[in-house]
């Protein structure tokens, strides 16, 4: 029995009951609000395991709550968006939330993505491992230097970082903004296409195919994911 505890927030009152219903089912422990300052309110006085927000929200805005809980916490958050809402999507991800789903979306999706990220949080709170091993792909974190298929691949700083920052969460989506502040280190829309750059110079060397890449996919309109190759953990 999973007894974590879902911070829910939705003010449409029929997608908040059946999400309710889905989460309830799988055991977790659910508190359900309607708007953007009950989930704050909520938020203060007590500890949540994962945070369902969605981005519309009346008065205090999904992205207000988004930005207000990660200066303080680094609970895993799962974005709820209207269709065709890319730039949303994107600043959401901007904000620090670690998913999405666009509407209309399957309950049981939104179950599988939270349970997916319920595990990374999870895996994050153990201690860091020195060296990783996805595949054919090994990183030594502890040497800075990274290997395919036994050969060493010989990486530029900002490549390696790009590399290390993607690789250490397979599967979480980053934008091409947020890949900026945490590799480049600065906050530059201009840069965006730096990460391109140095994308398509690490695919380069990982012999990835940018049509069917293997290690670095690219979400389209949003930015980068990276795909473990059989991890061995
Ligand atoms: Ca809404």
């Amino acid at each position: 029995m999973d007894t974590r505890r879902i911070l829910l927030v939705e003010d449409e009152a029929q997608t908040r009951s059946v999400v309710q219903a889905y989460l309830d089912r799988e055991g977790y422990w659910v508190t359900a609000v309607g708007d953007g300052a009950a989930a704050l309110d909520a938020f203060e006085h007590r500890s949540y395991d994962a945070i369902v927000l969605d981005l519309n929200l009346p008065e205090v805005s999904g992205e207000e709550v988004c930005r207000r809980v990660r200066d303080v916490s680094d609970v895993p958050i799962i974005m709820l968006t209207a269709k065709g809402a890319e730039e949303e999507r994107i600043a959401g991800l901007d904000l620090g939330a670690d998913d999405y789903l666009v509407k209309p979306f399957s309950p049981r999706e939104l179950v599988a993505r939270l349970r997916a990220l319920l595990r990374r949080a999870h895996a994050e709170s153990e201690p860091q491992r020195s060296r990783v091993t996805y595949g054919p792909l090994e990183i030594d974190l502890a040497g800075h230097r990274v290997w395919l298929d036994g050969a060493e691949v010989d990486l530029t700083a900002s490549e390696y970082k790009l590399l290390v920052t993607l690789s250490r969460y397979p599967g979480r989506v980053y934008s091409r903004m947020e890949l900026v502040e945490r590799v480049l280190g600065y906050d530059f829309e201009g840069y965006e296409r730096a990460i391109d750059s140095h994308v398509k110079n690490l695919r380069a060397k990982l012999g990835d195919d940018p049509k069917e890449p293997r290690f670095i996919q690219t979400v389209f309109g949003v930015g980068y994911r990276f795909e473990a190759q059989a991890p061995t953990l």
